[in-house]
């Protein structure tokens, strides 16, 4: 199982987009207004995002 690192900056591979905080629910929110997603799943959020 991949497991979420939140201690890691992560990009998302839609845009590129960077998140330095680190916090799921800031790129759970990212997704949302950005990308239009909705019930973004945790699963999901890891194929998009990749660990710098
Ligand atoms: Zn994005």
């Amino acid at each position: 199982m991949d497991v979420y690192d939140a201690k890691q900056p992560q990009t998302c591979l839609i845009c590129g987009f960077t998140i330095d905080h680190n916090k799921q629910g800031r790129f759970t929110s990212h997704l949302k207004n950005e990308h239009n997603f909705t019930n973004v799943k945790k699963r999901i959020i890891n194929a998009l995002l990749a660990t710098t």
